[in-house]
C-alpha cells in the first residue's frame, strides 16, 4: 500500500510539471500522465483544444475511479456492496450501464467474465500488502458466492442490489475499458481528431497519426519488462486492449498467482494463456472480452471472439506461442526482440 501511494504521490505531483507541449517538429500536442484507476493513464491528444480536452477526459477519469472503486469513500459500488442480501441502492446511470455491460458479457462469455469475483480477488489479495494463498474450504464458499445471476439491476429506477450477503462486485476488468470510451468521446467534443489514450494496456485511439498514417501498438511481451513487445498492430478509430499474467501477480514457491480469476475454481485462471489482447471500436467491450478470453483459454476464447463481428484478438499462450484470428492474418506484425516467441499463423 505504501508503495502504491508513493507512486500516486509521484504522478499526481511531479509528472504533471513535465507534461509535454507543442514539441518541435511535431504536430502540436499535448501530452499528460497521471495516476488513477490504480494505474498510469497517458494521454496524447492532437489539435487546437488538445489541452482542454485531456484535462477534461482525465477530470472524467477520476469521476469513474470515485464512482466504481471498490473501497473509495462513496463510491458508488461500495454502496452496493456493503447493502448486498440487505436493500435495493440507487446508482447513477453510468454504473448502471456498466453493470448491465458486464451482466451482457458474462452471458456471452458463459460466466467465465464475472463482476461478482469481489470476494475472492480480495481473498487472494492480489497487488495489495495482504497477498496470500486462500485455503480449499475458503475458496470453495467464496465460489458459491460467486454468480452473476444475483446483481439484480432494476434499470426504470436505476437501482441495483446483490442478492445474498457478503457478494461484492469488482469492475476492475471492465471499468478502463469504459472510461476509455468516455475519453474518446470527450476527445471528439472538442473537435479532436487525432488522439490516444493509454491506460496501464488499456488503449483507444482517435482517428489515426496526424500524419495520416494508423496508430502503432505494441503488444507487450508477457515475461519481459513494461514496453517490451512481441508485435505490433496498425489501427485507426480502434481500442486495443490487453489482460495477462503479467499484470498484477506474486510468485510463490515458483507458482505464478496473478489477478485473472477463474469464476469456476475461485483460483488465478491456469488456461495455459500468458496474454490475450483484443482489438475492436468499444473499449468497454474489448476489456470484459479480453478478460473472459482469458478465462477461456486459446480454444474457446478463439471460439467466442470469432463469433463476434468486427472484434480481432492475439492469443499467447504459456509455450511462447502466439496466435490470431483470421482478420489479422497478413497484419499482424510479428517483432520480437527476445527470439523467445513463435508466430503460428495457421493451426
Ligand atoms: P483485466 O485486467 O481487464 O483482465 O481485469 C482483471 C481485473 O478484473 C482483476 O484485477 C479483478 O479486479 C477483476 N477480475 C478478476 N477476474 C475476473 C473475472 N473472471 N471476471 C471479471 N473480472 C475479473
Ligand atoms: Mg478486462
Amino acid at each position: 500500500m505504501r508503495t502504491k501511494s508513493i507512486i500516486k504521490i509521484f504522478f499526481l505531483l511531479i509528472v504533471p510539471l513535465i507534461v509535454t507541449s507543442c514539441s518541435r517538429g511535431e504536430e502540436p500536442h499535448y501530452s499528460m500522465q497521471e495516476f488513477h484507476m490504480g494505474t498510469i493513464i497517458t494521454e496524447k491528444v492532437y489539435g487546437e483544444n488538445a489541452e482542454k480536452a485531456a484535462r477534461e477526459a482525465m477530470d472524467k477519469i477520476v469521476g469513474i475511479e470515485g464512482l466504481m472503486s471498490l473501497d473509495a469513500e462513496g463510491s458508488e459500488i461500495k454502496k452496493l456492496n456493503d447493502n448486498s442480501g440487505k436493500s435495493w441502492v440507487e446508482l447513477s446511470p453510468e454504473t448502471i450501464y456498466v453493470l448491465e455491460k458486464s451482466k451482457e458479457f458474462s452471458d456471452l462469455s458463459g460466466g467465465t467474465f464475472d463482476i461478482t469475483v469481489g470476494p475472492l480477488v480480495k481473498a487472494w489479495g492480489i497487488s495489495t500488502d495482504n497477498q496470500r494463498i486462500p485455503g480449499d474450504d475458503e475458496l470453495k464458499n467464496l465460489v458459491s458466492l460467486t454468480d452473476y445471476n444475483d446483481l439484480l439491476i432494476d434499470k426504470s429506477s436505476n437501482r441495483a442490489m446483490l442478492k445474498r450477503e457478503g457478494q461484492m462486485v469488482d469492475l476492475g476488468g471492465i471499468a478502463k475499458g469504459y472510461a476509455a470510451d468516455c475519453a474518446i468521446e470527450i476527445y471528439k467534443k472538442h473537435g479532436i481528431k487525432s488522439a490516444i489514450i493509454n491506460l496501464g494496456g488499456n488503449v483507444k485511439v482517435l482517428g489515426s497519426k496526424p500524419d495520416g498514417t494508423p496508430w502503432k501498438i505494441g503488444i507487450q511481451n508477457p515475461r519481459a519488462p513494461i514496453g517490451k513487445i512481441v508485435g505490433i498492430v496498425e489501427v485507426t478509430d480502434k481500442t486495443v486492449v490487453s489482460s495477462g499474467d503479467y499484470q498484477r501477480y506474486f510468485i510463490e514457491d515458483s507458482v505464478r498467482y496473478h489477478h485473472i480469476i477463474d469464476p469456476r475454481t475461485g483460483r488465478p485462471a491456469d488456461s495455459g494463456l500468458m496474454g490475450v489482447t483484443v482489438i475492436t471500436d468499444s473499449s468497454i467491450d474489448a476489456d470484459a472480452l479480453s478478460t473472459a478470453a482469458f478465462v477461456l483459454g486459446l480454444e474457446k476464447g478463439m471460439e467466442l471472439v470469432e463469433s463476434l463481428d468486427g472484434v480481432e484478438a492475439v492469443f499467447i499462450d504459456v509455450d511462447k506461442k502466439i496466435y490470431v484470428t483470421d482478420g489479422l492474418k497478413g497484419k499482424f506484425i510479428f517483432e520480437d526482440e527476445s527470439k523467445e516467441y513463435e508466430y503460428v499463423e495457421e493451426r
